[in-house]
Order: structure tokens, then sequence, then C-alpha cells
């Protein structure tokens, strides 16, 4: 029992920092008690800890602490990936043989397609090429995306890969590239979500999603009937009758020779919450018709806008686009009937200074004011993501009054509670 009450607490603590960490800096969590957490234990405590290293060894201890971390989370290594391995497999190691006399055929096929999906899935996002923009594509990602004049303005150029940034990309630090409809570097595929694989990170959620709770509930049914079969007074459901000590304690019994079972089951409880979470949150972007890069930016115009640090102004339906800038983007049926400027003095941009747009800068208070130009509805979004150069089938044509309904206003899916 004690060795049981041990793997619970151990579970539980790396699966609440696992949360923390990951959930910690979502935009949607900002002004939580998740976020402070985060802040305390990868802000202030390692600020805590480096000043008193600095009074004691001159920094020397958290210099190489550092090294080691900067070295794990910001350069491409295997070392995730292996441990994400290592768990699915040490896992599956220890369930697999016990639970496998005791299911039928049809669950043994099952569980058997449940088990080997991810890591084909895991294989194909970690080689898939994520969408690495070089001089010889670079035209091509130009043209996939228009410019919204809002989070992503023409003529930025990345310092590193020396070309003009194309709409919706971002360079990576770790992957030291330009990556194509960047959504986040991901430790666990070593390797970005972009353009290329974001596909196939979600169905890898997906699948991670099904293996856990199906392992979870699986487990628990079989740990129940053995259970059952030695106390038919206990459910699983803590009976009324049966105070909490008794309750835990047959489970204690219960486990004895299925301990493998036991930690592995709830290994898959504890865990699938989170992977869930994640999974939902993956879909909710998509269907805003954003990315996590995006959604932090348009987080921080929001908080711009507030403050009253951004202006905007019309841009003409017909102005000319200048092919070297903003070359044509045709398969994509939305375009921006504004431009919104962020200043650091909270005066309307210089008028020197040759933005686009016509007519006089006014503030734009609210991100419900705000198109998103890639929002074309869920359907949509999600072809964009799985289709390659997916065409939304909608006429260039087309006047831009009857398009507008598929590319909502951003606030009404954001919404103001971020
Ligand atoms: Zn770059
Ligand atoms: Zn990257």
């Amino acid at each position: 029992m004690d060795a049981l009450k041990k793997v619970i607490l151990i579970i539980l603590a790396i699966s609440f920092m696992v949360f923390v960490t990951f959930f910690g800096r979502l935009p949607a969590l900002r002004k939580t008690p998740i976020a402070w957490l985060y802040r305390l234990i990868w802000i202030h405590f390692p600020n805590l800890v480096t000043s008193v290293d600095q009074k004691l060894t001159s920094g020397r201890v958290t210099g190489s602490l550092v090294w080691l971390f900067n070295r794990l989370m910001y350069d491409r290594h295997p070392t995730i990936v292996i441990f994400f391995i290592l768990i699915m497999t040490v896992s599956e190691y220890l369930y697999l043989p016990q639970i496998w006399p005791k299911i039928s055929l049809f669950t043994k096929s099952t569980v058997l397609v449940t088990v080997v999906v991810p890591y084909v899935l895991l294989y194909l996002a970690c080689a898939a090429d994520p969408g690495y923009i070089t001089r010889e594509n670079h035209a091509y990602h130009m043209s996939l995306y228009p410019y919204d004049h809002a989070l992503f303005h023409p003529g930025n150029e990345c310092r590193t890969c020396r070309f003009i940034k194309p709409p919706r990309s971002k360079h990576c630090d770790i992957c030291k590239r330009c990556i194509a409809r960047a959504d986040h570097h991901c430790v666990f595929i070593n390797s970005c979500v972009g353009y290329g694989n974001h596909h196939w990170f979600l169905l890898l959620l997906l699948s991670e999603c099904v293996l856990s709770t199906y392992g979870g509930v699986l487990g628990l049914f079989i740990l129940k009937a053995k259970i059952k079969a030695m106390y038919p007074m206990w459910s699983l459901w803590p009976p009324k009758e049966m105070d909490w000590n008794k309750y835990l304690g047959i489970w204690g019994v219960g486990l004895h020779g299925d301990i493998r079972v036991g930690a592995s089951t709830l290994l898959a409880i504890l865990i699938s919450p989170l992977i869930w979470g994640l999974t939902l949150y993956t879909i909710f972007l998509i269907y805003c018709g954003t990315t996590t890069n995006e959604s932090m930016k348009w987080t921080d115009l929001k908080e711009d806008m507030r403050d009253g640090y951004a202006f905007r102004r019309p841009l003409a339906p017909s102005r000319l686009l200048s092919k070297q800038w903003e070359p044509p983007t045709p398969r994509w049926p939305s375009s921006p009937e504004s431009i919104i400027m962020t200043t650091l003095d909270g005066q309307p941009p210089n008028i020197e200074k040759r933005f686009p747009g016509e007519g006089p800068w006014e503030h734009v208070w609210d991100l419900k004011d705000v198109e998103n130009i890639y929002d074309l509805g869920f359907w949509h979004n999600m072809g964009d993501l799985f289709v390659s150069n997916y065409e939304p089938g909608v006429e260039a044509s087309e006047p831009l009054a009857e398009r507008r309904p598929r590319g909502r206003s951003i606030s009404t899916k954001l919404g103001r509670p971020q």
C-alpha cells in the first residue's frame, strides 16, 4: 500500500508539473493560477537561485545549468522524443503482456491498432518537412496567404534567412529557419509544427488521446473485474457505506500481482486529460483560423488596443499591390479591408512614412472590430490544414460583402476573456 501511495504521488506530481509547464504560457490562461505557478516555478524560483549562486560561486553553478538547459530546450536534439517513446513503450511493455490473455480477439485487434498508430504518426510528424522556407520555394510560400496588415505586414526581412518573411511565417531559433504558417516548435517531435506537418501533429495528438483513454478504461475494467471477484461489495465508485481507507485498501489488495497494469492504468488516466486539453486547444485554434504563434500576437495586439496604442485606416479594395512586396494569392478568398498599426507613444503612425491605406488614422480599441482574414470557417480551416495548396472554393470575383461571413471577426471566437 505504501508503495502504491508513493507511485500515485509521484505520477500526480509529474502530471501536475507537466501541466503547468505546457499550459502556463498559453495566452488563454494568462490571468489564472496556472500562469502564476508557471512564473513562480520557471521565472521567480530560477531568479532566486541565480542570485544566491551569484553570491556563493559567482554564478558558476547556474551558468553550467543554463548552458545545459539551453542545449536541451533551444537546440534540436531527440532527447525529448526518445523520452516520449520510452514512456509509451515502457508502459505498453508493462501493460500488454498482463492484459493480453484476458481480452477477446476483437479487443486484441483494436488494442493493436491503438498501440501502433501513434508510433507511425509520431514518425510522420517528426520526419515531415514542417514548411521550411528556402530561396527556392520562397515565391510559392509568398503566394499562399495574403498579408493581413494587422499581424503580418509586407516588407519585413528575416535577418537570418535574408528574405522577405511570407505572411503567417515565423523564424524558429531552434530550427534556425523560417517556417511557413508556423504554429510552434514542439520538443516532443523535435521539429516545428507548421504548414507541412500540422495535420500529422493533430492526428498524433488524437491518436494519443485514444491510446491514453482506451488504455486507462480497459485497464480499469480488467482491474475492476478482478477486484469484484474477490470483494463483490466493492465498486469502482466508492460505495456509500465503505470508508476511503477500506476502499483504497481493497484497491491495494486487488492490485497485488497486477501492479504493472495498475501503474500503467493510473498513468494513462492521469495523463489523458492533459492530452485531451492540448488536443482540444489545438482544434479550438483551428476553429479560430489561427495558430499558436498568431494567438499570442492577437493577445499582444488586444493589450495594445486596450492601452490606446493601436490605430487603423481603410485599405482601398482596388489598391494596386506591388508584385515584389505583396504578390497575388489567387487561392485565398479573403483580403484585408484596413491596416492596423501599433505605435510606441500612443500617437498615430507618422504620416511622413508611406504606410498603405487612405485617410486619417483612428484609434482601434477592441478586437471585435478586427477581421481575421485567415479564418474561413472550421471546415475550410481544416481543409487548409490537411490539403496542401487547398482551394477554399470561393470565387475571387465574389464581392467582398458576400465573402465576409466566412472570415469572421477574430474576437467573436478568441473572445474577450483572453
Ligand atoms: Zn528566417
Ligand atoms: Zn522549430
